[in-house]
């Protein structure tokens, strides 16, 4: 029995990483899903895979921080599938940059995607699963989001502002049956670590390095973490069996913050 049978979902940044692995599980589980990007090559590419496999998928370009295209995208959700049930607000950017020389134009870069982004993910969303008598809505936070990452702060900013948003979305409205929760994955195999853009300043010391090596230090559990293992959470809590949880924060980080320090 899938486990989203006949519902509809929305996937921001869903041609890459861990929004593609959110797209294709909420597809094999039977939703419809609706997938936006900027990448169009790769995003049309998760639709083929999804619709060869016999799933129901479109893709449409979008910049998240594009609010007069939001309206657009939700309707075609409602006018090709007939509803909207799931909101993933997922598309974002790492930029690496020391604070205290970070520019400005950086800063809003790093907060419009990773924050601005997900306010109209919601904002949007919501009239649509008043409509549709409730809904799911996950924003993907960090393991930045709870707690300090040095040469990542705006990004931490940013995943903090996450955390709190969904708490303040879940009681807002309770009363309409639609659930927020975030999301915080550790570290993740994804191309986000190839792209993390080191800011004007840059950080040497802080420079990305190769997800694996990361775990191996500070990840308790003896693997890295794949895009799947997030899609797996993401699936629970659109599911029915996720539908008295909202306002909460699901940390899916072998273990990565379960301590006080690295335990390797
Ligand atoms: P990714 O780079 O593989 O995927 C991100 C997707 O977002 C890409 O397809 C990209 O084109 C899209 N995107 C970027 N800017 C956009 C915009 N303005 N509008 C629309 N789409 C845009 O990265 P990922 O690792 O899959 O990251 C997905 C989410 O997970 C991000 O919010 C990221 O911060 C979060 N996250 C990732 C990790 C990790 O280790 N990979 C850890 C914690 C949180």
């Amino acid at each position: 029995m899938a486990q989203v049978s006949g519902k509809v979902a929305i996937v921001t940044g869903g041609a890459s990483g861990i929004g593609e692995a959110c797209a294709e599980t909420l597809a094999r589980e039977g939703a419809s899903v609706l997938i936006t990007d900027i990448d169009d090559t790769l995003g049309k590419g998760v639709v083929d895979r999804i619709t060869k496999a016999g799933g129901k998928a479109h893709y449409m370009r979008h910049d998240v921080r594009d609010e007069a295209v939001w309206p657009g995208i939700v309707a075609e959700a409602e006018k090709r599938y007939g509803r909207l049930d799931i909101m993933v607000a997922n598309a974002g950017i790492g930029i690496m940059s020391p604070i205290a020389t970070m520019t400005l134009a950086d800063w809003q870069r790093q907060q419009a995607i990773n924050l601005d982004g997900v306010f109209l993910s919601i904002k949007h969303s919501i009239p649509a699963m008043k409509r549709a008598g409730g809904g799911s809505i996950v924003l993907m936070s960090s393991v930045a989001g709870l707690r300090g990452a040095p040469g990542l702060a705006a990004y931490s900013a940013t995943k903090g502002g996450v955390r709190l948003l969904a708490k303040s979305v879940a009681l807002e409205h309770a009363a309409d049956n639609i659930r927020c929760n975030s999301v915080h994955p550790g570290i993740i195999a994804t191309p986000i670590w190839e792209k993390i853009p080191t800011g004007a300043e840059g950080n040497r010391r802080n420079a990305p390095i190769d997800p694996r090596e990361r775990a191996a230090a500070t990840v308790p559990l003896p693997r890295v973490g794949e895009a799947q293992d997030i899609a797996n959470g993401v699936l629970f809590l659109c599911t029915d069996a996720g539908n008295y949880i909202t306002g909460q924060e699901l940390v899916i980080d072998g273990g990565m913050t379960a301590g006080g320090r690295p335990t390797r």
